[in-house]
């Protein structure tokens, strides 16, 4: 161990450690548009020694501290370097291990002065942080990982999926990107129950809108199936490996740019093509409900400019209804409702209308009334014989 960490001292002093770049490509478009630094410690002999070999051992004490700001600095350099050759640049995710956590205070300041040294902006910068010091080092790490974001920079969550589970720091910590293990995805992703549970992640990560990048794709059937569940960013073999400097400033020179692309409307998920009707949906309606008035539940999606929605996203009908008619002008309260009770519904539907619809005057945050005028279309689910509603909610003035 010992000897290691002279070693180790002496090589970083001697450059022998250097960062690799493997580049992260946009999942729909094979765009560059990011990287990880990678170190590989690179012998006078010139062979080359990966990070496992000597990586966590340095990680069981503070030896890891010092060459992590190294890699920092030497990414620094890289990144002022071509920013004044005029080569075109992306965000470069750099490795940090959990014993920053344990050891140091003040880590933003420390990551501030490092990367305004070298005159870099902060954006270019993503911090990732290991899955398992979410888990292990969960107490202080919420406000860690707040310190770093407002200085400008992102935080990863690195290797999600390969060690110990316990969700609950996803939902406490605010992070800006989810790092997906290769562990989670096998040769050709066929598996239904592996299937159902990657697509689950990707499901609840951007719910949570942050940005996924999945590790270790190697194979076109992989690329497809990520492609499906809308993953954001691609990272594996398949389309890089970590690479030295040069090669990698070739791959910013010819790769960040959109070359002759497919045509995004034949390569999208279906996810991301349903993201754009909703989003041409919203520019009409700010308010989307989606109810069962067999089982007295509804589902709200607001639009992120829409402002006032003091309802849980999810809830019991006859409960939202009493909210909405409560934040309406008394006179159009009863109307609501009326029009809008579950007997009434019901009646129009079995009656085979198609929709109800109600004009009302509803008070904004302003306290001004302004008529909404609500649609509630009767829409079948062919599984079973709920009675559902979908409910669009349209501002007139
Ligand atoms: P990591 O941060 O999860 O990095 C991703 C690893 O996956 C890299 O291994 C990369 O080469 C590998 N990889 C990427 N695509 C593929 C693929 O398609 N197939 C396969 N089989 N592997 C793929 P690498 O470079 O050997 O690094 C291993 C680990 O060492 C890293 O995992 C990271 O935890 C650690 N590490 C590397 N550099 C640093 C550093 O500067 N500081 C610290 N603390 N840890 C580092
Ligand atoms: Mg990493
Ligand atoms: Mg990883």
């Amino acid at each position: 161990m010992k000897e290691l960490l002279l070693d180790v001292e002496k090589a970083m002093e001697n450059h022998e450690l250097v960062p690799y770049y493997q580049p992260q490509y946009d999942a729909l478009t094979n765009r560059l548009v990011s990287a990880e630094a990678l170190i590989r410690w690179i012998k006078p002999d010139s062979s080359i020694v990966p990070p496992v070999e000597f990586i966590p051992e340095l990680e069981k004490s503070e030896a890891i501290l010092a060459v992590d700001w190294y890699m920092l600095k030497e990414v620094c350099l890289f990144l002022n370097k071509q920013k004044e050759d005029g080569i075109p640049q992306v965000p470069i995710a750099v490795n940090f291990s959990r014993m920053h956590m344990i050891y140091e205070d003040d880590f933003a300041g420390k990551l501030c002065e490092i990367v305004d040294t070298y005159q870099v902006e902060h954006k270019w910068i993503e911090v990732e942080i290991t899955e398992s010091a979410f888990v292990e080092e969960s107490s202080g790490i919420e406000k860690l990982v707040g310190s770093i974001r407002k200085e400008g920079f992102c935080v990863a969550i690195d290797d999600f999926g390969s060690g110990v589970s316990n969700l609950s720091f996803v939902k406490d910590v605010d992070v800006d990107t989810l790092k997906i293990d290769k562990a989670l995805i096998s040769r050709n992703c066929e598996d239904e129950k592996e299937r159902i549970v990657l697509e689950s992640i990707f499901n609840f990560a951007h719910r949570l809108k942050l940005t996924t990048v999945t590790e270790g794709v190697e194979t076109r059937e992989q690329l497809g199936f990520l492609r499906t569940c809308g993953c954001k960013k691609i990272q594996g073999f398949l389309f890089a490996r970590p690479m030295p400097e040069q090669d990698f400033i070739n791959a910013c020179k010819t790769q960040t740019q959109l070359s002759e692309m497919e045509d995004i409307l034949l390569v999208q998920a279906p996810s991301s093509a349903t993201q754009l009707l909703l989003d041409a949906i919203f520019t009409k309606y700010p308010l989307v409900i989606f109810s069962n008035l067999t089982r007295n539940s509804y589902y709200m999606m607001a639009y992120d400019s829409f402002s006032s929605t003091s309802c849980p996203s999810t809830g019991v009908f006859e409960e939202l209804i009493a909210h909405g008619a409560s934040t309406m002008h008394p006179d159009d309260q009863e109307a609501f409702r009326t029009t809008f009770s579950i007997a009434n519904q019901m009646a129009a539907y079995q009656k085979g209308e198609k929709s109800v619809r109600l004009i009302t005057r509803q008070m904004g945050d302003d306290g001004i009334y302004r008529r909404v005028e609500t649609t509630n279309f009767f829409v079948k689910n062919p599984s079973v014989d709920d009675v559902l509603v979908i409910s669009l909610c349209d501002n007139l003035d």
